[in-house]
C-alpha cells in the first residue's frame, strides 16, 4: 500500500515481533529527515509492532473462520452468509443467480483403494480445479465431505449449464499423480437457477435433487432442476 507521492529521501523500517516478520514501512519526502524526527519515528514504530501483530492475527482468524482448512474453499458458515447476500441482491435487482451442487463420483472407492490421506489430496485437487474454472464473482464452498457448492451470481440457467459442463469436463480431465499411479475422478452436478421469491433452502434442495438425478442417470453428468 502506498499513500502520497514517492520522493527523494527515504527511511525504511522492518517491523518484527520477536522472530516474526510483520512487514516493512517506508517514509519518503523531499526534505531530509533530521535526527530528532528519526528518533520520533523509531519510537512510533516500536509502539506500532504489538497492535499491528494483533490486527494481523485478527485478520488471519477471520479469514480462517470462513475457509475449509483442507481445500481452501469457503466453509458452510461463509456459504450461508454469501448465499443469503447474493440471493437478496439478485431478488432486489431482478437478476439471475444459479447454484451448482458438485459431488465426486464413487469417492469412497478412492479412499478405500489409496487411503484417506490420498483421498484428501484428491479433494484439494478437485477444489483447485473447480476454482480455476470460475470467475472472481463466483464462489466455491465445501458443502460436505466430497461435495462442493458453486454460486454463480448474475447467471441464468443457460449460462450455468455452460459453466457446469466446463466444471464436469475439467474434473474428468484431471489427473492426480501419486506413488501408486495416476488417479482420475469424475463428478455429478446438479444445477438450479433461482426462481422469483425463492428461498435459499429451496434452491439448495432443488440443486440437490438435480444432483441425485445426475447420479441416477449414470454419474459424470449435469442434471437440471425443474
Ligand atoms: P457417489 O458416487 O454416490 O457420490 O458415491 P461416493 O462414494 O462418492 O459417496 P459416499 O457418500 O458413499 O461416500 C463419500 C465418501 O467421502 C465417504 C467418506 O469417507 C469420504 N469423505 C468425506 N469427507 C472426507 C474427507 O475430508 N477426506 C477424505 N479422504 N474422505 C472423505
Ligand atoms: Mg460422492
Ligand atoms: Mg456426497
Amino acid at each position: 500500500m502506498a499513500l502520497g507521492a514517492n520522493s527523494t529521501h527515504h527511511i525504511q523500517y522492518t517491523l518484527n515481533y520477536q522472530t516474526e516478520f510483520l512487514g516493512e514501512i517506508t517514509f519518503t519526502r523531499a526534505q531530509r529527515f533530521d535526527d530528532i524526527e528519526l528518533s520520533n519515528l523509531e519510537s512510533i514504530m516500536s509502539s506500532l509492532v504489538l497492535p499491528l501483530r494483533n490486527a494481523l492475527l485478527y485478520s488471519t482468524a477471520l479469514h480462517n473462520a470462513m475457509k475449509d482448512p483442507l481445500t481452501g474453499a469457503g466453509n458452510r458458515i461463509s456459504m450461508q452468509s454469501t448465499l443469503e447476500r447474493d440471493i437478496a441482491i439478485a431478488q432486489r435487482h431482478n437478476q439471475a443467480l444459479s447454484v451448482l451442487m458438485v459431488d465426486i463420483d464413487y469417492f469412497k472407492r478412492i479412499n478405500d483403494t489409496y487411503g484417506h490421506s490420498t483421498g484428501d489430496t484428491v479433494l484439494v485437487n478437485v477444489a483447485h480445479t473447480l476454482q480455476k474454472q470460475l470467475r472472481n464473482s463466483d464462489s466455491l464452498f465445501r458443502y460436505g465431505g466430497e461435495e462442493f457448492l458453486v454460486v454463480l451470481p448474475n447467471t441464468c440457467s443457460l449460462g450455468a449449464a455452460v459453466v457446469a459442463e466446463r466444471l464436469r469436463a475439467s474434473l474428468e480431465a484431471l489427473q492426480i499423480s501419486n506413488e501408486q499411479g495416476v488417479i482420475s475422478v469424475t463428478a455429478s452436478i446438479g444445477c438450479a437457477a433461482l426462481k422469483a421469491q425463492e428461498s435459499l433452502n429451496s434452491v439448495l434442495q432443488r440443486s440437490d435433487a438435480a444432483l441425485y438425478a445426475a447420479k441416477n442417470k449414470g454419474r459424470n453428468q449435469v442434471s437440471y432442476a425443474s
